[in-house]
């Protein structure tokens, strides 16, 4: 199982970018500060570094300049503030394998995740999902439901992939909008409701169905 050490001292980012990981199948260690990054990776294999450049105490691009001096190569995809155009370029200069810049959307982590780490056996391998009639090939992005293909966009098919893989549980807005459209997302925000529509007329009108107060669930 492949281990990710984040480093990331916001809660908020913190626990969407573990909580995900961890749905896929990784161990995840965190830790919010740089003095602890560099002891923890000192002491311990990990796979790949999720670095946050502004931390508390020493920064991210000290802690990357203290890995890559004491040799350590582990791949480190940096976390850097919006359109910052120095931290990126600064970023690769320290030795990063890749940045992502905030927001971003749990699933553009993931692809870079996976890029990074190529465990085999992992859900990696994975090809398709399917619940009842409706069945998604996770390479080409298509779905076919009753026998019928359908094309989905890049938020349909992220947000039916997260259906898909809580098949018969209720979901709420909350987790779909920070699952779909990241943690900077509009809490009061309709997109979610909009994109269900959008699903029911691919997929079929009860393929996932309303729970009142509660949220939607695949049926
Ligand atoms: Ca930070």
């Amino acid at each position: 199982m492949s281990n990710i050490l984040v480093v990331e001292d916001s809660e908020r980012i913190a626990s969407f970018i573990v909580k995900g990981l961890q749905s896929h199948g990784y161990q995840v260690t965190h830790t919010v500060n740089g003095e602890d990054a560099l002891k923890l990776s000192a002491a311990a294999e990990f796979d790949l570094v999720i670095l946050d450049i502004g931390l508390p105490g020493i920064d991210g691009f000290a802690v990357l300049e203290q890995l890559r001096g004491s040799g350590n190569e582990i791949p480190v995809i940096v976390l850097t503030a919006r359109d910052s155009v120095d931290n990126t370029v600064a970023s690769f200069e320290g030795g990063a394998d890749d940045y992502m810049s905030k927001p971003f959307s749990f699933e553009e982590l993931l692809a870079r995740v996976r890029r990074r780490i190529s465990t085999p056996g992992e859900a990696v391998t994975e090809t398709t999902l399917s619940h009842k009639d409706i069945l998604l090939d996770l390479r080409t992005r298509r779905v076919s439901a009753a026998g019928i293909d359908h094309d989905l966009t890049a938020r349909e098919f992220t947000m039916l992939e997260f259906f898909l893989r809580h098949a018969g549980q209720v979901l709420s807005r909350e987790q779909i909008l920070s699952r779909v459209w990241g943690f900077d997302h509009d809490p009061g925000s309709n997109v979610v409701d909009v994109y269900i529509r959008y699903l029911r007329q691919k997929l079929g009108n009860d393929s996932i169905q309303t729970v009142r107060g509660m949220g939607y669930r695949l049926g």
